[in-house]
């Protein structure tokens, strides 16, 4: 996975200019002293997040670190992916702020988001998105991963969660960090068993569903197309407000999943654009899923008065003439 998150260039450039490197690796190390804490916002797979001030009003993500004994390969998969945080300068991007690299306090630190993320939304406040403003969301988060994209990070954990909604701005979080698993625990998987949070079977792949193992979650095949997948979830869920298989056991979704069978839309009352976009977006074979800058173009020629939550095929209900 490590090379996935990593453009081929940066890897060029570390390996020529190392000493450059690692002064700019510095620039991003925040010493842990110079942080304050405040209370805790909540607690994820891979870290507690904090409100917290360093300059300012900042979140910083504590992550939970197994003792690393000699092993240096997580601290090395961290600064890697720090390396690939201090890359992103998008609207629709998190601001990513710096790291404390060193061992045992590993933490993440961002500019703190207001608003609410699109889970809360959707799930909890149970807030409707007509068409228009689904769409709206939808073509921020397909610029922000479209940046991230042709920069070579691929995000791994695209989900409503990890979206947050200010003032209609969309702002993605989290992007690229599902490799630091390895260096967590507090993790979901228990013994043989999968554990699996909730919502989270919604955005995987078929590929990822098929590669499914206990204990093997870090080494799934994540690539821009999973992120698609994951994508054309949120798309669903702004227009229904729910996980598609609701309802269902994790085991039926991840056959079902595996084996191509996709969420009805049979009761979604959206245009056959709009349900085209979700089609493609799931396609079975990753290839086939549209990349970013063709789900950007095609959201902007929706035609805006087939925005309308009107049915694909709209039966006449008209009384005849000699009923
Ligand atoms: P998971 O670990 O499965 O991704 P999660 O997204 O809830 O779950 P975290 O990403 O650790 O876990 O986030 C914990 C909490 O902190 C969430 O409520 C999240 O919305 C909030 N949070 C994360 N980043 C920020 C941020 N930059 N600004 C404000 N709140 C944040």
């Amino acid at each position: 996975l490590r090379g996935d998150s990593l453009d081929e260039s940066a890897n060029h450039n570390d390996a020529r200019w190392p000493r450059q490197n690692s002064l700019s690796m510095k620039e991003w190390d925040i010493p842990y002293d110079e942080l304050k804490l405040f209370e805790v916002i909540g607690t994820g797979r891979f870290g507690t997040v904090y409100r917290g001030s360093w300059h300012g009003a900042v979140a910083v993500k504590l992550l939970h670190v197994q003792a690393l004994g000699d092993d240096v390969t997580p601290l090395d998969t961290f600064k890697h992916e720090v390396a690939t945080f201090r890359k992103t300068r998008h609207e629709n991007l998190v601001l990513f702020m710096g790291a404390c690299m060193k061992p045992p306090k590993l933490a993440i630190v961002t500019s703190l988001c207001a608003g609410m993320t699109l889970y809360t939304h959707v799930h909890l406040r149970r807030d409707k998105f007509n068409a228009n403003k689904s769409v709206l969301v939808a073509q921020q988060l397909a610029q922000g991963m479209g940046y991230l994209h042709a920069r070579g990070i691929i995000h791994k954990d695209l989900k409503s969660k990890n979206i947050f909604l200010e003032n209609g701005k969309v702002v993605i979080t989290d992007f690229g960090l599902f490799s630091v698993t390895k260096l967590c625990f507090g993790n979901n998987a228990r013994g043989d068993s999968l554990g699996i949070p909730p919502g989270w079977l919604g955005y995987l792949a078929p590929e990822l569903a098929r590669a499914l193992r206990p204990h093997a979650s870090v080494h799934l095949p994540f690539s821009k197309h999973t992120d698609v997948y994951a994508f054309g979830t949120v798309w669903y869920e702004l227009l229904v407000g729910e996980w598609p298989f609701k309802g269902q056991p994790p085991e039926a979704v991840i056959w079902q999943v595996g084996k191509g069978v996709k969420q009805s839309l049979a009761n979604l009352q959206a245009s056959r654009d709009i349900k085209d976009i979700l089609m493609l977006c799931w396609s079975f074979h990753a290839s086939d899923r549209p990349d970013f800058a063709h789900l950007l173009s095609t959201l902007e020629k929706l035609p805006r008065k087939r925005l309308a939550r009107s049915p694909s095929h709209p039966v006449q209900l008209s009384r005849s003439a000699d009923s």
